[in-house]
């Protein structure tokens, strides 16, 4: 299927959405009702799967995903995007849920760059970007433990120093299988 296809099809589709306003069900506003920021994967397996099993529907949190549901950069967009859920929506609590089988768990960093170069990447480029200071490889980085990851995260939002004091950071794992959930972390002060 060509990509022009998946458009036309996606247009085509949303005329219909509008008419009937099918988007009626999902009216909410931009706040969280459930005063929640949920980081978590890019996975497809999770797209529907995550919310149900966690009982969120429209307008219930916030969510980030990338692959992994990593926060590799204290001062990237994933964090960025959790102060804003904390300053601006009135989200009260972070949860980082990864999840078992996580592609970021088996990423081959040099698999990947080899695949970059056969498809047209030049080596050139390669080189000028090591040579400017980006270790591609360090940054194609996965993890080796989905739970260690989680716990790497929750520690990292736990520990910026934009953080308000007292957001509780919980962490958790999901089976993309059966949805059901490990509790990694348990950010509430005892
Ligand atoms: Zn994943």
């Amino acid at each position: 299927m060509s990509t022009s296809t998946h458009l036309s099809n996606i247009i085509d589709y949303n005329r219909k959405f509008v008419e009937s306003k099918e988007y009626e069900a999902y009216r909410t506003s931009k706040f969280p009702d459930k005063k929640l920021v949920v980081i978590t994967c890019m996975d497809t397996r999770l797209v529907e799967l995550l919310p149900k099993a966690m009982n969120f529907k429209n307008g219930d949190v916030k969510v980030i995903k990338n692959a992994g549901a990593i926060i590799s950069q204290p001062f990237g967009s994933v964090m960025r995007s959790v102060l804003v859920a904390l300053y601006e929506l009135n989200a009260e609590e972070v949860i980082v849920v990864g999840h078992y089988e996580c592609g970021m768990a088996s990423l081959n960093a040099d698999h990947m760059i080899q695949k970059m170069i056969e498809r047209g990447v030049s080596e050139e480029v390669m080189s000028t970007l090591e040579n400017s200071g980006i270790r591609l490889s360090k940054w194609l980085r996965g993890f080796d433990n989905v739970t260690a990851a989680v716990e790497h995260t929750v520690d990292t939002i736990k520990k910026h120093p934009l953080l308000p004091p007292n957001v509780p950071v919980h962490g958790m794992v999901i089976d993309p299988d059966t949805g059901e959930l490990d509790l990694v972390v348990e950010g509430y002060d005892k």
